[in-house]
């Protein structure tokens, strides 16, 4: 039996612990947030109940595993509670890097600091109730850009749109770099908000574009076939929120107003270009202003470098296959030393950004979790301190951990407080809450 880290306990990580775990090995899990789940947890639209119930049961299935040890609200880097020179003091004989993609992409437009200005993997914290996000300011005025044509933008135009509290947004712009072929949403997620589309406004904005789809072969026909099947059906009424698309168009600027909110978007003008058999987008030098008072970037996110492993172009370095670069490769590569980083391991969305929905973080943690077994295979055992003696000593650091019957008064709170307020769910919405909700549960029962 050997010791292995996981580090962060998202879909991956707690997938590969489960691995792990099953395989005999002790299995240590530290995680950021007080809750294990990542972005199931804290990215999956609020509404998703069936889908985020069910993956909490599986989550909690794996954190039954007698030698599967859980410290939660524990999180790792330079900087922060334990860095990981310190963490490797406790000689585990592997570690897992799981803790997703934690990084915004830069675009590093003038402006990009106005208030009003967010990137989507904050503002989708923030809905989802994760503590510092929950109770930060994300204010929404009645316009609002959101950057980028996936999933993400979706899930937000669709709490802009319908689940906002506060209903402030009137009109919600996706602005796209490319055309209405290339949108990467799927049409079962843009069915909930494509009432919303301002038919009207959809056509002007087509016929706009319409030389430059032509030029790279595409036909505005065939669009209903491909990917806006909300064109073929009957429009319904007119809403009082409006979802409208500017394509061909990517930020340039950002302008504040007087009280250092965004005011207004400078976007540059692209024609598409056919690059062998990809549609790409080419800049103009002309330009076009948005009247918005939020924007919200959901292009995708990046690997957080302050963790401290190894890293270059927005990622985490891996080892790669020179006979097959595509191959997926998990262990930790330091291109410094030029070696790899023995027994260091990253899966998830902490070695491909943003990829995939839960099912391939899950496979991808399970692949890294077959690596690392394979090398414990062959690995010396070292002298790794015990889940008691690691708690014990980040106690004496003063860190609040959350361990597994914590979780579970936690989720009694939680119960409790939904029931009292006649709600189907309820979350607490900051650390500090919850942790008096654990005290004040465990003092109960003692
Ligand atoms: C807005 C949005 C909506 C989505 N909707 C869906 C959907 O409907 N269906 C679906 O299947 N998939 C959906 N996904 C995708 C899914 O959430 C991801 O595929 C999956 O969560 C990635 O898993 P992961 O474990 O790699 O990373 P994450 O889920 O990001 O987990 C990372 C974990 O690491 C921890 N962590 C971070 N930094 C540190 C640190 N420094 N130290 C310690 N711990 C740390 C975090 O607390 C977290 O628990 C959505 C994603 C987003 C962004």
């Amino acid at each position: 039996m050997k010791t292995v880290f996981v580090v962060g306990a998202g879909p991956a990580g707690l997938f590969a612990a489960q691995k792990i775990g099953q395989a005999g090995h002790e299995v240590i899990v530290f995680n950021r947030d007080i809750k294990p789940g990542g972005l199931a947890e804290y990215g999956i639209y609020p509404t998703k109940d069936k889908m985020k119930i069910g993956l909490r049961k599986q989550f909690a299935k794996v954190l039954s595993l007698p030698n599967v040890h859980y410290l939660g609200h524990v999180p790792v880097g330079n900087g922060t509670a334990i860095s990981i020179a310190e963490l490797q003091q406790f000689s585990p004989t592997a570690m897992v890097f799981s803790v997703g993609a934690q990084g915004a992409k830069q675009l590093g437009l003038p402006g990009s600091d106005s208030r009003g200005v967010y990137s989507a993997k904050d503002f989708v914290y923030f809905y989802n109730s994760l503590p510092p996000f929950a109770t930060q300011d994300f204010s929404v005025g009645k316009r609002v850009a959101i950057v980028g044509m996936g999933n993400v933008a979706v899930d937000i135009a669709r709490w802009l749109l319908i689940d906002d509290p506060l209903h402030t947004a009137e009109e919600v712009i996706i602005v796209a770099r490319r055309g209405p072929f290339e949108a990467k949403f799927d049409n079962k997620e843009f069915k909930e908000i494509e009432m919303f589309l301002d038919r009207d406004a959809f056509q002007d904005e087509l016929k706009r574009i319409e030389s430059h789809v032509k030029a790279v072969g595409q036909d505005l026909a065939t669009l209903p076939e491909s990917t806006f099947p909300v064109l073929a059906k009957p429009a319904t009424t007119k809403t009082s929120s409006r979802l409208l698309f500017r394509f061909l168009s990517s930020p340039q600027s950002i302008h504040p107003d007087v009280s250092g909110r965004i005011s207004r978007l400078t976007v540059t003008e692209n024609i598409l270009v056919d690059r062998n058999g990809d549609v790409a987008a080419k800049a103009t030098d002309k330009t076009a202003d948005l009247e918005v008072d939020t924007m919200i970037f959901a292009i995708g996110d990046v690997a957080d470098p302050a963790l401290g492993l190894p890293y270059s172009n927005s990622a985490y370095v891996t080892s790669s296959d020179p006979n097959d670069p595509k191959k997926a490769c998990y262990e930790v590569f330091d291109p410094q030393g030029g070696k790899i980083l023995e027994g260091t391991y990253v899966v998830g969305w902490a070695r491909k950004a943003s990829e995939g929905l839960v099912g391939i973080a899950r496979h991808d943690g399970e692949q890294g979790a077959a690596q690392v077994l394979k090398y414990l295979e062959g690995a010396q055992e070292t002298n790794a301190a015990s889940a008691a003696e690691i708690i014990r000593s980040l106690h004496k650091k003063n860190l609040q951990l959350v361990l597994k019957p914590d979780l579970e008064y936690l989720a009694k709170a939680e119960e409790k407080e939904a029931q009292q307020r006649g709600l189907a769910w309820f979350k607490f919405c900051e650390d500090e809450v919850m942790l008096n909700a654990i005290e004040k549960a465990k003092s109960a029962v003692a």
